[in-house]
C-alpha cells in the first residue's frame, strides 16, 4: 500500500507497508529497476504546490532512490532539474528524466564519477550550463559497501568512500559557488549513521558524520552571502544502495526492523524533506539537520 497523495491524513507507520525484500545482490551502482520490490520515488502520490517555481536544481545520484524521488517532486514543485549518475544507470535516470519532462520541466542527465574532482567540475558547469544557472545544490550520491572486520576494509575502499561522499561534497559545493547566488540552498544528504554507526559501516559512517560537521561550518561561513546549507539525515530507506552490498544478507532479510515504525521508509518519504530546505519557506533555516529515519532519536 502506499498513499494516493502525498497530504493523505494516514498514520505514518502503516502509510507504506513492510518492504520484507527477498535476498538480492547487484553490482555498483545497482539498479532500481531492478530490485524486487521496486522502491516508491513518489510517483502516484507527490503532489506540487508551486514551491519551487521557476528554480534550477542539480541533484547527484538523481537517477534512483533518494535522489529521484527528490528530483521528480521538484519538477513538479516548478524546478528544472539535472541530474547526476555513474555509466550504468541510464535505465533508472531515464524513468526520472520522463516523470520530470510530464511535470512540463526541463530535465537533463549527466553521467559522471564524482570520486574524480575534475568530473566534478564538468559535472557542474554543464548543469549551470543547461539551467542557465544554478539556485539549488542537493549532494546526494553516495556510496556504501558493508565490510564486517577492519581487517578486511580496505585502504582503497577506505578512500573511494571518502572520495564519492565527502571529497565530492567539496568539490561540487566549491565549483557551484560560482554559480550560486542569494537566495540560494545547499542541501547535502547525511545519515543516522552520522549519530549511530554501525559496526560493518566504519567507512560510510564516517563520511556521513563528516558531511554533517563540513554543512554546519559552510552553513556558517555562506549566511553572509545568503546561501543556505542543510541536511537530510535518513533512516534506512529501500534504494539499490541496499542491494549492491551495501548491507548484509542478514541485515537485508531484516531491513524493516532497524527502525521504531518497524518498517523501511521509501525513497518518496524523503523528498518533502528537501523540498522544504530547498524552497524559501525554510528561509530562517540554515546548519540544520532534519531527521526522516522513522521515529528514531538522535543526538
Ligand atoms: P541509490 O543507490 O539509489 O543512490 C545513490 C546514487 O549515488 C546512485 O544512483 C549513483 O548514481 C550515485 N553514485 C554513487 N557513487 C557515485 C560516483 N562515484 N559518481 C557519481 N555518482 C555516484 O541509493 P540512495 O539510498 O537513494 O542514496 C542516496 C543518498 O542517501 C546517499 O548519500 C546515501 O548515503 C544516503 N542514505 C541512504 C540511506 C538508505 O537507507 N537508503 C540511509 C541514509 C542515507
Ligand atoms: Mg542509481
Amino acid at each position: 500500500m502506499s498513499p494516493r497523495d502525498q497530504y493523505d491524513l494516514t498514520n505514518p507507520v502503516t502509510q507504506y507497508d513492510r518492504v520484507e525484500p527477498p535476498l538480492q545482490h547487484q553490482p555498483e551502482p545497482g539498479v532500481q529497476a531492478r530490485m524486487t520490490p521496486v522502491p516508491d520515488l513518489g510517483e502516484a502520490s507527490y503532489r506540487g504546490s508551486g514551491r519551487l517555481t521557476g528554480r534550477k536544481a542539480l541533484i547527484t545520484g538523481g537517477d534512483s532512490g533518494i535522489g529521484a524521488a527528490t528530483a521528480i517532486a521538484f519538477a513538479r514543485e516548478g524546478a528544472d532539474v539535472v541530474i547526476a549518475h555513474l555509466p550504468g544507470e541510464e535505465e533508472d535516470a531515464e524513468h526520472v528524466l520522463s516523470l520530470i519532462a510530464d511535470a512540463g520541466r526541463r530535465g537533463k542527465a549527466i553521467v559522471a564519477d564524482i570520486s574524480h574532482a575534475d568530473q566534478c567540475r564538468r559535472l557542474v558547469a554543464e548543469a549551470a550550463d543547461f539551467l542557465g544557472g544554478l539556485d539549488v545544490l542537493v549532494n546526494n550520491a553516495g556510496k556504501q559497501i558493508a565490510v564486517d572486520r577492519v581487517e578486511d576494509l580496505s585502504d582503497e575502499q577506505f578512500e573511494e568512500t571518502f572520495r564519492t561522499n565527502v571529497f565530492a561534497n567539496f568539490w561540487i559545493t566549491k565549483a557551484a559557488l560560482e554559480h550560486l547566488g542569494e537566495g540560494a540552498s545547499i542541501v547535502n544528504t547525511a545519515s543516522l549513521e552520522a549519530y549511530k554507526p554501525s559496526p560493518d559501516r566504519l567507512d560510510y559512517a564516517a563520511t556521513k558524520a563528516a558531511i554533517n560537521n563540513l554543512s554546519k561550518g559552510l552553513a556558517l561561513q555562506l549566511a553572509s552571502r545568503g546561501i543556505r546549507v542543510n541536511v537530510v539525515a535518513p533512516g534506512p530507506v529501500w534504494t539499490a544502495l541496499q542491494v549492491s552490498d551495501g548491507v548484509s544478507d542478514e541485515q537485508m532479510e531484516h531491513f524493516d526492523d532497524e527502525n521504531t515504525y518497524q518498517r523501511a521508509g521509501q525513497p518518496a518519504e524523503l523528498a518533502p524533506a528537501y523540498v522544504y530546505l530547498a524552497s524559501a519557506e525554510s528561509g530562517y533555516v540554515s546548519g540544520a539537520a532534519l531527521n526522516v529515519n522513522g521515529g528514531m532519536v538522535t543526538p
